[in-house]
């Protein structure tokens, strides 16, 4: 069983996933809330996001998971995330030594490639709005 066989019964993949990430011309997260409400496996999802981000702050949280927006979010973030913001470090440290590829880093790290993807590429957002 993969940690991922609950995205097999995700609502959103039945539909547009720009519902997930409005550009914020003339619409809002309206349309995906009201899916994500009867989405059975709107629990999961929300660990999954609070597992990927991390500690990361509301600004670099991006679109609607579990049916909570980026700044919900980051408020419950700082509930147990001790394990995951350490592991979230791990990734960028072995990304930033260059090293290894992102599938050795995930083998390393013991997580899923899209894990090393979607905190590299986080990690690049926030680096460059700092800059
Ligand atoms: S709860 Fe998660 S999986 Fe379900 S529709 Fe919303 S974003 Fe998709």
């Amino acid at each position: 069983m993969s940690r991922y066989d609950w995205m097999e019964d995700a609502r959103c993949a039945q539909v547009d996933p720009d519902l997930w990430h409005p550009d914020g011309i003339g619409s809002g997260y309206g349309s995906a809330r009201r899916i994500c409400q009867g989405c059975p496996v709107q629990q999961q999802c929300a660990e999954f996001a609070q597992q990927t981000e991390g500690d990361l702050s509301h600004s670099h949280r991006h679109g609607l998971w579990g049916g909570q927006l980026p700044r919900q979010r980051a408020g419950t973030g700082s509930q147990g995330t001790g394990f995951y913001a350490k592991r979230r470090q791990q990734i960028l440290r072995l990304a930033a030594n260059g090293d290894m590829d992102a599938y050795q880093i995930a083998q390393h790290v013991g997580v899923d490639v899209r894990t090393v993807w979607r905190v590299t590429a986080a990690n690049r957002k926030q680096m460059g709005k700092a800059a």
